[in-house]
Parts: C-alpha cells; sequence; structure tokens
C-alpha cells in the first residue's frame, strides 16, 4: 500500500520489511538512519521499545505507551493506530463494546475515549480489562461476554489468529449491529463469520491497516505531499482483489 501511494504521488521511495530482534532496535535504527533511511514503522512486540528509543514522543503515543512510526530524521515517534481506527469507526456512532485488552485495544480505546465515545470493555483476563477501562473517561468494565446496547462490537483479542471466535450472544444484537474484527485474512474468521450468519453488518481490519499506514505516511512526507491525503489509494491497494 505504501508502494501503491508513492507510485500515485510520484515519489521515488520503497518501503521495505525487515526483521528485528527485540533489545536490538536501537542498533538497528541507528544504522537505518545512516544509511538514509527516512522513517520507520514498528509492530508488535517492539512498540514499546520503539517509545524509549524516540527522543520526542507524541501525547497519545506516551498513554498508550506504544510508538508505531518513527521519523529518523528526527527521532520522533508517533502512534496512528488510535487515529488510524478512528477514522474507520466514524460512519457507526453509538455504544462500543471493545474485546481485548491488549496493545491494540489500548490504541482504539484510548481514541475513542478521546474522541467521546461510549465504550464497554471486556477481556478474557478480566483485571486487564479494569487497568484500561480505569485509564480513560467513558469507558467502563464489561465482566460478561455480552452484546447488551452495543451499536459496534471490536474484536481487538488475537482469538482469530488462533483460529476462535468469541462467545457472544449474537441473538440478542441490535439489528443495526456493526461487527468489527481488526484482524484482517484472506477468509473472515470464525468472529466475523458467526455475525454474518446471524444477518448482522462486518468490517475486518484492512480499513485501519490503511488508514494508520496512511497517517504514518503523512507524519514522514507532508512536506512533499501536502495536504493530500494517501488513504484512498492505499485503501484500494490493500482491498483490491490479488491476480
Ligand atoms: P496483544 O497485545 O497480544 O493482545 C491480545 C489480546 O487478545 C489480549 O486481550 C488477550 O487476552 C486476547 N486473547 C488472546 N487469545 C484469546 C482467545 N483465544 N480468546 C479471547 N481472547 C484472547 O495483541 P494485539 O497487538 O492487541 O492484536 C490483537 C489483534 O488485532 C490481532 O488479531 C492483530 O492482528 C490485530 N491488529 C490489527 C491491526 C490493523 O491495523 N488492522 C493493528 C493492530 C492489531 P488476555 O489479556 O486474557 O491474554
Amino acid at each position: 500500500m505504501h508502494a501503491a501511494a508513492y507510485s500515485h504521488f510520484g515519489l521515488p521511495y520503497r518501503y521495505v520489511a525487515l526483521r528485528v530482534a527485540p533489545g536490538e532496535m536501537g542498533a538497528a535504527l541507528d544504522h537505518l538512519t545512516h544509511l538514509g533511511y527516512r522513517g520507520v514503522n514498528i509492530t508488535v512486540p517492539l512498540k514499546s521499545e520503539a517509545l524509549a528509543y524516540c527522543s520526542s514522543v507524541d501525547d497519545f503515543a506516551r498513554r498508550v505507551d506504544a510508538v508505531n512510526t518513527i521519523d529518523l530524521r528526527t527521532r520522533g515517534g508517533f502512534n496512528t493506530d488510535g487515529a488510524g481506527f478512528l477514522r474507520t469507526i466514524q460512519d457507526f456512532p453509538g455504544e462500543v463494546l471493545v474485546c481485548g485488552a491488549g496493545g491494540s485495544a489500548r490504541a482504539i480505546v484510548g481514541s475513542m475515549s478521546l474522541a467521546g465515545r461510549r465504550l464497554r470493555i471486556w477481556n478474557r483476563t478480566i483485571s486487564r480489562a479494569e487497568q484500561l477501562a480505569a485509564e480513560w473517561p467513558n469507558a467502563t468494565v464489561e465482566p460478561e461476554l455480552r452484546l447488551r446496547d452495543a451499536s459496534t462490537v471490536v474484536n481487538a483479542t488475537a482469538a482469530t489468529l488462533g483460529g476462535e471466535g468469541l462467545n457472544l450472544d449474537w441473538q440478542n444484537g441490535r439489528s443495526d449491529l456493526v461487527a468489527y474484527d481488526l484482524m484482517y485474512q484472506t477468509e473472515p474468521g470464525p468472529f466475523l463469520r458467526a455475525a454474518t450468519k446471524h444477518g448482522f453488518r462486518t468490517m475486518d481490519g484492512l480499513p485501519m491497516l490503511a488508514a494508520q499506514g496512511a497517517l504514518s505516511f503523512r507524519f514522514w512526507l507532508a512536506d512533499e505531499i501536502g495536504d493530500a491525503d494517501p488513504y484512498p489509494e492505499m485503501l484500494d491497494a490493500v482491498t483490491r482483489p490479488k491476480t
């Protein structure tokens, strides 16, 4: 999706994937800076270590203890997961049931809370949901996995990765419920399949992937693309059927 946006804006850059072991991030990023890399995205499990590397970090990234975007020229760190997710959920107003309290849940709960959304948080390990809810206004803990009045249910757990669904009371969902799985894969996982079976609208994690990527892109390259928004090209690149 970054390549599609470079091509759209006529920029001569490349986006590459590199594996870095925990504990080696500082040396790796110093080396990339030396080689002339402009910026990096960081993914699990290195987002906290990335925060420690940065000389300046935006308030949101500090609050969620995760940096996923660094400008290597300034060593400035940023988190685009929260704002990226928020962009994708704007069309779905109302109460949100968030399932999960890991890294991605921290970012999406924080961004929705700051935007004034009403949230309930359920997590397999309830103490983590309690801790997360205590950090943000408008967020409460849901001890049982119940839809109640939710207009959106977000699966921010890693259950789909293991081929598992969530034991939700789908039969009690509102007719306008949207089931949103942060995970993306070629075929819908058990969570989205169950929602579809019960007649609900669904959404996977690809729009969030594109939206957080577009914010990273702008963080590095705003001086070259002005006010332009790379999101449409990036979304198209990740959702276009592969030939
Ligand atoms: P994480 O930090 O490892 O957190 C995992 C969460 O899943 C925890 O809340 C954990 O509960 C829960 N969990 C794990 N297995 C479970 C199961 N079998 N049943 C119920 N809960 C389970 O992971 P993460 O980084 O937040 O990622 C979560 C998901 O979001 C992944 O599928 C990832 O691919 C996706 N994601 C998507 C995007 C995007 O751009 N679309 C961005 C980031 C992440 P406990 O606390 O009880 O262990």
